[in-house]
């Protein structure tokens, strides 16, 4: 994959450092996951100036996921490779990608331009911007949670399970995730307690229907962790259990704490007020424009039934196609012009 650098339109002056800097874009992109990649791809395509801003690298939950197999044309695909795949496939079409970047705010400023400001210092201004950043993964908020993470608590399957070869775990949650997990954990640890804290999952049947049939793993029906307890190494040795039927605590002799039980939008840098819903996630019209003009949202920020790759980049298509339109009302002098579709209907 390659990165093309561009250069500085003009430099800041006074964010404190010498080396901050402002970049000039028609499209920034924030955040590099399925809908950030794809939406880079759209507007590459469209020929506009486009950068992504990513934190880390290109892939986001991809890269917490081993086997993607629900992406058609893709019966097993590796999460990384698919990552790349997305990220050479933008760059290939002139997006511009930048790693490591972490945006602090964006804004809309007054003349109309949206400015995105990083830890960094450096500042980039577009005419429109397309938020893709994902979510962060919900805390249980229970004692020893976040003392022991990275020492047997973890969220991420993917990284960590080869680090409990052999040995006892438990993961909390009833989602896809916790399920899809769940499974793939066993393929390092010996046993795989599910906690759940109702009677039935809300997984998906085909992901259930392969957890109940692996035999390393139990389910721990109507159950919470209430806390997490360590050794005198400082590692995960013991959960607390509660039945939220019966009210009765027992413990759990697990090394390991995987908690799935869902994200929380990465909404926090919008500036300013937006449209969302009782969640944090962004509300969009079927453009996915939100309700900042200019400002548009895709993938798992954005508020809608269900978060798949799929329809990360369906939302991503529709933003960036949408993106352009709202430039190209821009230019010609009526920023408020409806993006029209084909379709919509009325009620
Ligand atoms: P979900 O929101 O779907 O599930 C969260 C689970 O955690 C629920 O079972 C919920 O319980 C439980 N939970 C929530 N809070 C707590 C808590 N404080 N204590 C204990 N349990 C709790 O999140 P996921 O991350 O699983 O999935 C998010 C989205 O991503 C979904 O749309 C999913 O379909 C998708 N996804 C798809 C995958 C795939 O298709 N391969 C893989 C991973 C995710 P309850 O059910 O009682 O509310």
């Amino acid at each position: 994959m390659t990165f093309k650098a561009r250069g500085p339109v003009q430099p800041a002056g006074n964010r404190g450092t010498e080396l901050a800097t402002t970049f000039q874009y028609d499209v920034v992109i924030i955040g590099a996951g399925p809908a950030g990649m794809c939406a880079g791809m759209y507007a590459g395509r469209s020929m506009l100036n486009t950068v992504v801003l990513e934190r880390g690298f290109p892939g986001g939950e991809l890269l917490n996921t081993e086997v993607i197999e629900d992406y058609p044309g893709f019966e097993h695909v590796l999460g990384h490779e698919l990552a790349q795949k997305f990220a050479d496939h933008a760059a290939k079409f002139g997006a511009e990608f930048r790693n490591g970047v972490v945006v602090e705010s964006v804004q809309k400023r007054p003349d109309g331009m949206f400015e995105a400001r990083t830890e960094s210092g450096d500042t980039f201004v577009s005419k429109s911007v397309i938020i893709t950043a994902g979510g962060t993964p919900i805390k249980l908020g229970i004692p020893g949670e976040l003392e022991y993470a990275g020492k047997g608590v973890s969220y991420c399957a993917i990284c960590d399970g080869a680090f409990f070869r052999g040995h006892t775990i438990a993961v909390v949650g009833g989602g896809d995730a916790a399920t899809e997990e769940a499974d793939f954990l066993t393929r390092y640890a010996e046993k795989v307690y599910l906690i759940h804290r109702r009677d039935e999952l809300r997984a998906s049947k085909i992901l259930q229907q392969r957890l109940f049939a692996n035999p390393k793993v139990e389910v721990i029906w109507n159950s919470v962790v209430d806390e997490v307890e360590g050794d005198e190494q400082g590692l995960v040795r013991n959960l607390k259990l509660r039945d939220v039927l019966t009210n009765e605590s027992r413990d759990l002799a697990a090394t390991g704490l995987f908690v799935f039980v869902g994200f929380r939008p990465n909404t926090g840098i919008i500036d300013g007020h937006v449209d969302h819903d009782d969640m944090g996630y962004l509300r969009t019209d079927a453009n996915m424009h939100t309700s900042i003009r200019g400002l548009f949202a895709a993938g798992d920020v954005r508020s809608q039934l269900t978060r798949q790759v799929t329809t990360a980049v369906g939302d991503a298509t529709t933003a960036a196609i949408a993106a352009e339109k709202y430039l190209k009302a821009l230019a010609d002098g009526d920023p408020d012009e409806p993006i029209e579709g084909t379709g919509g209907y009325t009620a």
